[in-house]
């Protein structure tokens, strides 16, 4: 069923046939672009980061940096204070259509859904604060504000990868490999090792264009109204949408 020409490194590319999916669905959904409409962090580094941040970004663009690099030098160059970023986020930033019914269907039918991202923790919880949704579990960055500015720490990366940073594929292992369908959406190129995991897909963006690229199935991502509708008819009918 999965794209044959994946880079998964935990099992054949016909593991997912033949899965029982005895745990049931899992939705985990990439947070930048996705289910945020905003890219967060650029909206944070728009408005507080350093003049030069978009130079760093076009080095990572270039492939002269990695994601971690790139994310750790902008956001060290920030002078805002935790609680100024976290307001600015609540302000200027929203979730995706259908987000909230989704969760609260998950949360009906004890469906695990969960935020996996690359960006930073803070950002998200303060946006998942505003919506008044603090539950939903979120793989991304944890970072600390001290006097001597952020510490991050990354919690989900394949070992001896972790100048990578967390890695979404390695999160969409787990859930597999505990018995559970996985649903996932993203946009960007570092949704790419998930969505080859994946159980079906859901893309836009660059996403989207690479999967098309690499022929892995999925469908046009454009809120969360049809992975909606799909995650209730697969719980509904316990088959594969
Ligand atoms: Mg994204």
């Amino acid at each position: 069923m999965k794209h044959s020409g994946n880079n998964c490194e935990t099992g054949d590319p016909g593991s997912a046939a033949s899965q029982t999916y005895h745990s049931g669905p899992a939705v985990l959904t990439d947070f930048d672009d996705t289910a945020a409409v905003q890219n967060v962090a650029e909206l944070l580094l728009q408005r507080f980061g350093h003049p030069g941040w978009q130079d760093v970004r076009q080095r990572f663009r270039d492939g002269l940096m990695t994601l971690k690099e790139y994310q750790e030098i902008t956001f060290r160059e920030i002078q805002a204070d935790s609680p100024t970023m976290e307001r600015y986020v609540k302000e200027n930033a929203n979730f995706r259509p259908h987000f909230r019914e989704l969760w609260r269907y998950c949360q009906g039918n004890r469906i695990p859904m969960a935020i996996i991202s690359q960006g930073l923790d803070f950002y998200i919880e303060a946006l998942l604060e505003k919506e008044g949704l603090p539950g939903i579990p979120v793989y991304a960055v944890n970072t600390r504000f001290t006097p001597q500015g952020i510490t991050y720490q990354y919690n989900h990366t394949h070992p001896g990868k972790e100048e990578l940073g967390n890695s979404k594929g390695l999160v969409v292992d787990q859930f597999r490999q505990q018995g559970h369908y996985v649903f996932f959406a993203g946009d960007g190129s570092s949704d790419l090792e998930a969505a080859v995991r994946a159980d079906i897909v859901f893309a836009h963006r660059t996403l989207a264009r690479q999967c098309s690229e690499q022929n892995i199935p999925f469908r046009e991502f454009t809120d969360f109204g049809d992975m909606f509708q799909a995650v209730r008819s697969f719980s509904q009918n316990g088959s594969k949408p």
